[in-house]
């Protein structure tokens, strides 16, 4: 992170020049989202999952932890040839998330799945996916990605976002919370897991939340 004479983050300064797509309904969600303390992907987040999407050409995505929708509604306007299959446990924010995906007209492209993605029927996805986004129970991290990478194609990606935690990965000496301490700590792990996975040429960015994008050898 880099930050001015002043002590503001300059992040702040160049990401406001990034046009990230809005309208009524994005401003919406992002309104609920704040009000109601859902943890969609932060700005500087964002701007790079749609800039890996963008710059790789990647079409067929699943996405693990929808939310109300916010990032595959994001994700998918970024061009027409995008489908999507996303995942979503909680009854409510798959609610919520099948209005949003109704009122962005995006419902032919996106796929909502309400299941706990560790019990997913696999029959009704896609399976051939050149992208994979990680963004749901920060403990379940390295299930998720053992048990749906079978699904990538080779040269295909899958980022994983909240790898900091609000900055207290590294940093579990601090946390009185056990619960709190143990999901920092598997965190931590999975970040060590991918690190020396052989079959992934990964690399980690201290960007939004800690990001880590892995790409699937050809051997
Ligand atoms: N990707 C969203 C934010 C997701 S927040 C965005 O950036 O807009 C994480 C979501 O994952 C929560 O809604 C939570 O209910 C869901 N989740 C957590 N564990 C899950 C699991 N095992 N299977 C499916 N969804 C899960
Ligand atoms: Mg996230």
């Amino acid at each position: 992170m880099s930050y001015n004479y002043n002590g503001d983050k300059m992040e702040n300064y160049l990401l406001k020049f990034n046009k990230l797509p809005d309208n009524k309904l994005i401003k919406d969600m992002r309104a609920y989202a704040k009000e109601n303390k859902v943890p969609i992907i932060n700005d500087e987040g964002l701007s790079f999952l749609l800039f890996i999407i963008k710059t790789r050409k990647s079409k067929r995505i699943l996405e693990i932890g929808s939310a109300i929708g916010f990032s595959s509604i994001n994700m998918a306007l970024m061009n027409e040839d995008i489908v999507i299959d996303t995942i979503e446990r909680n009854e409510e924010m798959y609610n919520e998330a099948t209005k949003n995906i109704k009122k962005a007209k995006l419902d032919k492209r996106i796929n909502l799945f309400l299941s706990d993605a560790l019990e997913m029927n696999f029959d009704l996805l896609m399976k051939d996916y050149d992208f994979i986004f990680i963004d749901a129970a920060k403990a379940q991290y390295t299930k998720f990605f053992t048990m749906y990478e079978p699904f990538l194609v080779k040269g295909g990606v899958i980022f994983s976002d909240n790898l900091i935690f609000h900055g207290l990965v590294n940093h579990s000496e601090l946390i009185e919370s056990k619960r709190l301490k143990n999901l920092v700590l598997k965190i931590e792990k999975y970040n060590e897991w991918l690190a020396e996975l052989d079959s992934y040429d990964t690399t980690f960015f201290s960007i939004g939340d800690g990001i880590a994008v892995s790409e699937k050898k050809n051997d």
